[in-house]
């Protein structure tokens, strides 16, 4: 897989959205790269649960949303990759749910401007970008646990194979690089309080997708869309595909992660209890239910993540999105964009500043 000399001009750690793109602007450059991963697939904070049978995509278990008007990253790389997007099911009243032993009141509820799905969901743009990779490219289930920087260039350390490079793109959540990843020489002070200073979007969250044969939701007059002050999910929407086959909602659950990890075997029924209140008898039989908890996943969330309040992700400090070690170290995660942080159009353009920052840089 490696040899202990150079194995390519530059190696991108993490093969999410960021790490993807950054990838493939290097490669178009002529560049040879290595992409090295942590979790057993490429696409990070991106994810689907997929048919066991048909390997059909039934739901998104990460992001869901783009917001096309204000996003023109967004709309650039849809155009490239061919893809396309469609509204967000608002149509009907959304329930409004105040527990067990209150009666839900149906009222429309005003939908966000812009806001559109993927077809395909989010998850074609990583099929798109990962079917572009030569092969040899992307290694997965290799966390990377050192980067040592020396005026000759890089040397990376993953899952005991050894990896060398002119630089490195570090796509990886910022928390997770500054607190899993040895660093010699260490991080400068300042940038690894900037790193340790910024959450990661999403990463405390829990997504559960409830997959059903029909919409039955939308025959009834109803979005599928809940907001709740009981939970389990604090709010619902649907996430039926574009011609509505496959059928599913989604919900953002409202317990903490502790709460979440103590109490796994009741919270499936829990949900389907309030989606039967919400929408009656037939919330009952979904053909699938998942909870993707993302606070559990060490690559995307780190303690330094569940220690605090959640808040919207802030453009962070220069220091973020400058290179560092003469060049040799370049930042790529959503999080250092400086434009929509933390979200899919930060992802893509953070991936496509990096890039230019390694292909414009003299190491
Ligand atoms: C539940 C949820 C809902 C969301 N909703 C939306 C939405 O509706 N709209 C929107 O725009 N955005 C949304 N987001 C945010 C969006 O998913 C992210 O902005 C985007 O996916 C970030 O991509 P990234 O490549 O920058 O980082 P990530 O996707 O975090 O990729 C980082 C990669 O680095 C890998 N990694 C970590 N450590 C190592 C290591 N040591 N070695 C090698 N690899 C490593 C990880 O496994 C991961 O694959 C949501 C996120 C979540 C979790």
């Amino acid at each position: 897989m490696s040899d202990d000399r150079c194995s390519a001009d530059v190696i991108v750690i993490g093969a999410g959205l960021s790490g993807l793109v950054a990838t493939t602007l290097l490669l178009e450059q002529g560049r040879s790269v290595v992409l090295l991963e942590a979790g057993a697939g490429p696409g990070g904070r991106i994810r689907s649960l997929h048919d066991a049978a048909t390997g059909d995509v039934l739901g998104d278990l990460g992001p869901s949303w783009v917001w096309p008007p204000y996003q023109p990253v967004v709309v650039q790389w849809l155009q490239r990759l061919g893809l396309h997007t469609f509204a967000q099911f608002e149509t009907g009243n959304a329930a409004l749910d105040y527990g067990p032993s209150a009666q839900v009141q149906f009222q429309p509820l005003p939908g966000q401007h812009g806001i559109a799905r993927i077809a395909g969901g989010p998850v074609a743009l990583v099929d798109a970008l990962v079917a572009m990779l030569p092969d040899g490219v992307l290694h997965t289930g290799l966390p990377v646990t050192a980067v040592l920087v020396d005026e000759t260039g890089v040397v990376v350390e993953a899952s005991g194979y050894t990896f060398c490079a002119e630089q490195v793109v570090v796509a990886t959540p910022l928390r997770v690089a500054e607190s899993s990843i040895n660093w010699s020489p260490a991080l400068p002070d300042a940038l690894a309080h900037a790193m340790r200073a910024t959450p990661t979007w999403m990463s405390v969250h829990a997504k559960a997708l409830i997959v059903y044969p029909t919409a039955f939701w939308r025959e009834n007059g109803l979005s599928g869309r809940i907001a709740s002050q009981a939970g389990p999910l604090v709010e619902a929407h649907d996430i039926s595909a574009e011609n509505a086959d496959p059928a599913a909602l989604f919900g953002f659950v409202g317990w903490p992660h502790d709460m979440r990890a103590a109490n796994k075997d009741r919270l499936d029924a829990e949900i389907i209890a309030q989606l039967v209140r919400c929408f009656g008898e037939l919330a009952a039989r979904p053909t699938q239910i998942h909870v993707e908890d993302w606070a559990a996943n060490r690559f995307i969330c780190t303690p330094g993540d569940l220690a605090e309040p959640i808040s919207h992700p802030d453009v962070g400090p220069d220091i973020l999105r400058q290179p560092h070690a003469n060049g040799r170290i370049v930042f790529a995660v959503a999080e250092t964009s400086d434009v929509s942080p933390g979200l899919i159009e930060g992802a893509l353009a953070a991936g496509m500043r990096a890039a230019q920052q390694v292909l414009g840089s003299r190491v």
